[in-house]
């Protein structure tokens, strides 16, 4: 499984400019929002002066409309005058009054301003009031119908307006035809009441005088007002409205605020948006580094890494593991056994392997071979351990893969060499032991000598002397003759034995069969520093599983540096000891002496190859003796004897 890792930079802004854009964003944003509610209250108080304003105009056009209905009325009534009786005329004013509530009066006066005929229900009788005057005398003036100022007929009493319509009779002035108009009346009348509701409404006139007010639900507060002028000939009044409706509060309704809540809202959210990405990009940043670190440990490894699934597929190679394999990952990732990395001779072995594997169990180190593509064989050792995902469920199997080439080169090397260190120590041993030899053959060869020498003396005698000779005289001298030759014979045969080299072979091997074999050899050192042997081995001492050969050497170097220890101290405590037992399923052979003992400071180096503190001394025996027996996986030590000197003994796994 090749991680796909990609390089391509991460795509943004570089620097600062990466937060300018969205700080502006967001204070453009707050900007909008502060300006929004400000200029909804600005919309709404606009939109209600607009309206207020409008309205206003309404109720103008209603007013007018109002008095010219009656103006007209009073127009078509005066057609009437001359032609019509008095009781029809007074039952037309009648008519009048009932239609308009807001005349209090309407009056016929003649050409001197005395009344003709008069309708009204609290008409007051009598002279005209001042500004009424004047507007007749402007009537008949002008010829046109005229409003008076507005005028009070008692003091307090409500404000009121005289119209007078001119007559004339053939170019003569005959009177005039008067309405007087109560103005709250006239307010009363003409302004709707849904308008009413909304607005104070009153007429005031040059001096700003209110003359009528109406004002249905309450005073105007002053914040939305309009003034109309209500131009009439003869005189000028303004409509003055005022809403009762105050100033637009800021956050006049719940649309608008929930607008900026729900704007609040987002901005929480894209700061908490905000905050969440900066976090998942420092988390993508740190786990890009981790990737690109586990990439780079992975290709720096020596060790092979592959995965499996649980049937067995691989899913993911290192470079290692191709390399040791000498394939590429797309012929190895994918791929379900048999591997083609496998040896035939070894196939059995992997397909036993995999069927455990399959069924779960898995062998957690093992040693086996692999084949590379140019055919080469590749030493491989392998850990094997259960993959577990973060669930803790097992997705596959995960195995290191150790190319231990090198490591067999140099044990095989290790090898060789100990063996030519073991031959060319096993010839030291043997220069020393064959002049000893030379002088040990001596005896028997003398010995040999001289029998046959007698032999041939008494022979010859005999022969001179002409007597027949007696067999039995010759046959001791010849007895011992046979013995001498066949001790000689043998010690030749064990050293020709030890000498010769060869490979390591492991066979069982008893003790006490093992000392008797090289007894001979034992017994010819001690012998030459008059030292005493005493062998105690159990009869029923298990075997050791190890090779003959070795052992002996083992025991001869010991046996040697024993006697060679004891050589100056008192001819009665030469005596060597070999002691064997069995401890902790280990048989242990201890080569006890009462020499001079092992200073602390050569027991520091006594292991070491040529250490030695003897003249002619080699220094290899006791590094050969431990190799010898580490390399059948035992122990060699050494302790002071309690009795003076040393004990060397060494222990080595027991055969059943
Ligand atoms: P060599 O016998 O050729 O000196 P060894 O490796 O056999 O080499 O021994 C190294 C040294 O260990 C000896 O020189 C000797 O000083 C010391 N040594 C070995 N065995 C004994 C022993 N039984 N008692 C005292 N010293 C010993």
């Amino acid at each position: 499984m090749k991680i796909p890792f990609t390089h391509a930079a991460p795509h943004h802004l570089g620097g600062p400019l990466r937060f300018v854009l969205p700080a502006v964003l967001v204070l453009l944003f707050l900007a909008v929002l502060l300006w929004l509610p400000w200029q909804a209250r600005e919309m709404e108080s606009n939109e209600r002066q607009e309206q207020l304003i409008a309205d206003t105009l309404w109720v103008e056009q209603a007013v007018r409309f109002e008095l010219s209905r009656n103006e007209d009325a009073l127009a078509t009534l005066s057609k009437d005058l001359a032609a019509a009786a008095p009781p029809a005329i007074q039952a037309r004013i009648a008519q009048m009054l009932n239609n308009g509530h807001e005349l209090r009066r309407v009056r016929w006066l003649g050409a001197a301003g005395q009344p003709r005929l008069e309708g009204g229900a609290e008409a007051p009788p009598g002279a005209l009031a001042a500004p009424s005057q004047n507007a007749w005398e402007l009537a008949r003036a002008t010829y046109k119908g005229r409003y008076s100022e507005p005028y009070q007929a008692s003091p307090g009493g409500r404000a009121l307006v005289d119209y007078h319509l001119p007559l004339f009779d053939g170019g003569a002035f005959t009177g005039s035809l008067s309405a007087t108009y109560d103005l709250k009346n006239l307010l009363d009348e003409t302004v709707p009441w849904w308008f009413a509701q909304d607005n104070a409404i009153s007429l005031i006139d040059r001096d700003d005088k209110v003359l009528a007010k109406r004002a249905a639900a309450g005073p105007g507060r002053g914040v939305y007002t309009h003034k109309r002028p209500l131009d009439l000939p003869g005189t000028a009044m303004v409509l003055v409205t005022d809403s009762v409706k105050g100033t637009p509060r800021l956050l006049p309704n719940l649309l608008v605020g929930s607008v900026v809540a729900l704007a609040l809202g987002l901005l929480a959210s894209l700061a908490a948006l905000w905050r969440h990405i900066a976090r998942r990009l420092a988390a993508e940043g740190a786990l890009r580094q981790q990737m690109a670190f586990r990439t780079a440990m992975e290709n720096s490894l020596v060790t092979g890494l592959r995965a499996r699934d649980l049937e067995g597929r691989v899913t993911y190679v290192n470079p290692a593991f191709c390399q040791i394999v000498g394939l590429p990952p797309e012929e190895l990732v994918g791929k379900a056994p048999p591997m083609a990395y496998w040896a035939p001779e070894a196939m059995a072995d992997y397909q036993q392997r995999f069927a455990a594997v399959l069924a779960g169990h898995v062998t957690p180190q093992f040693e086996t071979i692999f084949q590379r593509a140019d055919g080469v064989r590749v030493p491989v050792l392998i850990f094997e351990a259960p993959l577990v995902d973060s669930d803790g469920r097992q997705t596959g199997w995960m195995g290191s893969i150790l190319d231990i080439s090198e490591r067999k080169n140099a044990e095989q090397l290790a090898r060789q060499q100990q063996e030519k260190l073991h031959a060319s120590a096993r010839l030291a041993t043997m220069g020393e032991i064959s002049s000893m030899l030379a002088h040990e053959l001596n005896q028997p060869l003398a010995a040999i000598s001289s029998y046959t020498t007698g032999a041939l003396n008494l022979l010859g005698r005999a022969a001179e002397s002409g007597a027949a000779l007696d067999p039995a005289v010759l046959r001791p001298a010849l007895e011992q003759a046979s013995v001498q030759a066949r001790r000689a014979g043998q010690i030749i045969r064990s050293v020709h034995e030890f000498v010769k080299q060869r490979e390591p072979q492991r066979q069982l091997v008893h003790i006490g069969a093992l000392v008797d074999g090289i007894g001979a050899l034992i017994e010819l050192q001690a012998s030459k520093h008059f030292v005493a042997i005493q062998t105690i081995i159990p009869a029923a001492l298990p075997a050791v599983s190890a090779d003959r050969m070795m052992l002996e050497q083992v025991l001869l170097n010991l046996t040697r540096n024993a006697i060679e220890a004891m050589q100056d101290v008192a001819p009665q405590r030469r005596i060597l000891r070999i002691v064997a037992s069995v401890d902790a399923g280990q048989v242990a052979v201890s080569v006890i002496d009462q020499g001079h003992g092992i200073a602390p400071a050569v027991a520091e180096r006594l292991f070491s190859p040529f250490f030695s503190t003897k003249a002619e001394g080699m220094g290899m025996g006791l590094s050969i003796c431990r190799t010898a027996i580490e390399f059948h996986g035992g122990t060699l030590g050494h302790s002071a004897n309690p009795d003076g000197g040393t004990i060397f003994r060494f222990a080595l796994p027991s055969q059943p």
